[in-house]
């Protein structure tokens, strides 16, 4: 954003915002189409874009393979914007949560997630969310907007400028279950998906490493497995419509039927599987006789499932299993020959779990984290 003045002597001075288009905001094509319509060569896009995503520039003067003219013209329409960072967040499992401030003073958090040899990145696709899942602190908030294509791709972005070099290499996976429903803002996604995982001049991540995570949108799942390479994750949490109906109001919409039906045609390639996610609430969904039923659902589904524990949060009555509970859980899934995982929530202490973020922008949020503090310490 530049601020100008625009006044005559005698008037009091009135702020103009010339406000000039994020270079990420264009998908390379309308790049290269911008340029030829100028007269200058196509392979520039790839040059420019190869500054923007590869060696991270913010200014069009840093781009010394271009002719000055050329640049002039660049930093005339365009801009490189980065996010505001207002809130960087460790957990004590070193899990870095970053609240970022959009041009229009919208928050959205972005995790940073340790793992044994590498680091994920959770991302969000929206401001709030309009799924209401029951579960989910961001649904609390309701949905305010769509994240642009710049948007999306700032976090993954920025985060790798500010973080050591040694964890941006390390950096390796890529997960969109943030903030928001990202199928609900499809065609930011795609585009944004094509830079990220672009490996010549964008931010070269591998699709087998990015996972778009859906609560269930199933003309999108379709489009998804067309459109991209993306590992495909389903948070499911109930094996029959009755409970799946009661905590996330998608289903009711799209039963548990349709979307597993769209998930077996859901085009997989040769050694990928589909994760189902399945969050564990006690006396809703946890007991030994829904795993069974899970376990007969995803019949020939190729699938890995993901089993995490619920954390209890403000203004919700849910509660978290014990652990016999979910071992138990677990081993009815693995008796049914499933690949299933207990994922154990990182960043607890900072509510970075699934469905949990931006929760200390939220007064009773804080209030409970202190009463549950207190609790603990009892
Ligand atoms: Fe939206 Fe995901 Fe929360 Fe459901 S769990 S309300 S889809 S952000």
């Amino acid at each position: 954003m530049t601020p100008q003045t625009d006044h005559t002597p005698d008037q009091k001075p009135k702020q103009k915002i010339d406000r000039k288009t994020d270079i990420k905001e264009l998908t390379p094509d309308r790049l290269t189409r911008w340029l030829v319509d100028r007269g200058l060569p196509p392979y520039r896009a790839k040059q420019i874009l190869g500054w923007v995503y590869l060696r991270q520039v913010d200014d069009f003067v840093s781009m010394t393979n271009l002719g000055k003219a050329d640049r002039v013209l660049l930093a005339d329409h365009f801009s490189i914007d980065r996010l505001l960072i207002k809130d960087m967040e460790i957990s004590a499992d070193g899990t870095r949560k970053y609240l970022f401030e959009l041009a229009d003073g919208h928050r959205i958090e972005t995790v940073l997630i340790p793992e044994k040899d590498h680091y994920t990145l959770c991302i969000s696709s929206q401001v709030g969310c309009a799924l209401g899942c029951r579960f989910c602190l961001t649904a609390q908030g309701g949905f305010q907007r769509n994240l642009t294509q710049g948007e999306i791709l700032a976090q993954v972005r920025d985060i790798l400028r500010v973080i050591d070099p040694e964890d941006a290499r390390r950096l390796t996976n890529l997960v969109f279950m943030g903030m928001g429903e990202p199928l609900a803002n499809y065609e930011n996604l795609i585009r944004a998906l094509g830079i990220i995982t672009q490996g010549d001049y964008g931010l070269k991540f591998s699709p087998r490493r990015v996972t778009v995570s859906t609560s269930g949108l199933i003309p999108e799942i379709g489009r998804l497995g067309n459109d991209s390479d993306v590992n495909l994750a389903v948070s499911l949490n109930a094996a029959d419509n009755p409970t799946r109906d009661r905590l996330m109001p998608i289903n009711r919409k799209y039963p548990i039927e349709a979307l597993l039906a769209a998930c077996r045609r859901y085009p997989l390639k040769p050694r990928r599987r589909i994760t189902f996610e399945y969050i564990l609430i006690e006396g809703v969904n946890d007991d030994p006789e829904c795993a069974h039923r899970l376990a007969k659902r995803l019949q020939s589904i190729r699938c890995k499932i993901n089993l995490i524990a619920f954390n209890p949060h403000a203004g919700g009555d849910f509660r978290r299993p014990n652990e016999a509970a979910i071992q138990q859980f677990r081993d009815v899934l693995v008796y049914h020959n499933y690949t299933t995982v207990i994922r154990y929530s990182k960043g607890l202490d900072i509510s970075a779990a699934c469905g949990q973020l931006n929760a200390k922008l939220r007064g009773e949020a804080a209030k409970w984290e202190a009463t549950e503090a207190d609790r603990l310490r009892s």
